[in-house]
C-alpha cells in the first residue's frame, strides 16, 4: 500500500510513511471485506459511513506536519483508522464521533492494539472539545460547508487544521494555519467525504 499508493503520489514525510506501514488497517475494516483492507479506495464500515482511502489518510496526516509533541483533535472517528495513524505520530489524540456504535467499536480496536494515547468521545464534533482545548492540530474527516467556528477557536495560534470544505458531494481539502486569529488557507486535492452533520455542519 505504502509503496504502490502513497510514495508514487508524492507522500514523502518519512514518519507518515512509517506510521502507515505499522498501523494494521485490516483491523479497522469489517470482516466481510478484510481481503480488500489495503485496496486503493474508501470502503463501507456500516452505519452508512466509510473508512477513507489510504492516500486520503496519508495526505491529511502529512498536511498536519506532526512532530510528536502535539495534542490533536479528530472529528469523525468512523472506523478509528485515521485516529490510530495520528496516535502513532502525535502525543495525544482526541477523536469525536456522533454515532455511538462506531465510537465503541473504534475504542475497542485502540485497546486491542495497545494505543493508550487516543481518547474516543461521542457527540457533535462541530462543537469541538472545549474541556481539552486548545489543540495543536485539528482534522475533520467529514465534509463541511464551512469550517466550524468553535474549532477555529479551539486551535492554538500557529496550529494547523485540515478539512474538506465544499458542497455535499464534492469538496477541496484545505490546510488552514491559524495566525493572530485568522486562518491562512492552502487549497489541496479535490475529494469526496460523507457529510459532517451537526450544529456547525450540515443538518441531518
Ligand atoms: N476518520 C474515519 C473516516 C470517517 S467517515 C476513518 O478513519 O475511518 C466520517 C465520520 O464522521 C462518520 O463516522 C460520521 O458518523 C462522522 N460524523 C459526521 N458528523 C459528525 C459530527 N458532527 N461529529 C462527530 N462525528 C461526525
Amino acid at each position: 500500500m505504502v509503496d504502490t499508493q502513497l510514495v508514487p503520489r508524492g507522500i514523502s514525510d518519512v514518519r507518515v510513511l512509517e506510521a502507515m506501514r505499522s498501523v494494521p488497517r485490516h483491523l479497522f475494516v469489517p470482516d466481510a471485506i478484510i481481503d480488500s483492507a489495503y485496496a486503493d479506495m474508501a470502503m463501507p464500515i456500516g452505519e452508512n459511513q466509510t473508512i477513507s482511502q489510504p492516500y486520503m489518510v496519508a495526505i491529511m496526516t502529512e498536511l498536519l506536519g506532526l512532530k510528536g509533541y502535539e495534542k490533536v483533535l479528530e472529528i469523525g472517528t468512523g472506523s478509528g483508522y485515521q485516529a490510530a495513524v495520528l496516535a502513532a505520530l502525535a502525543k495525544e489524540v482526541h477523536t469525536i464521533e456522533r454515532i455511538p456504535a462506531l465510537s465503541v467499536r473504534a475504542a475497542s480496536k485502540f485497546r486491542a492494539i495497545g494505543l493508550d494515547n487516543i481518547f474516543a468521545h461521542v457527540g457533535d464534533g462541530t462543537l469541538g472539545l472545549p474541556e481539552n482545548a486548545p489543540f495543536d492540530g485539528i482534522i475533520i474527516t467529514a465534509a463541511t460547508p464551512d469550517i466550524p467556528a468553535p474549532l477555529i477557536e479551539q486551535l492554538k495560534d500557529g496550529g494547523i487544521m485540515v478539512v474538506p470544505v465544499g458542497e455535499r458531494y464534492s469538496q477541496v481539502l484545505i490546510k488552514a494555519t491559524k495566525r493572530n486569529n485568522t486562518l491562512l488557507k492552502e487549497y489541496h486535492t479535490p475529494c469526496v467525504f460523507v457529510p459532517l452533520i451537526g450544529e456547525f455542519g450540515w443538518n441531518g
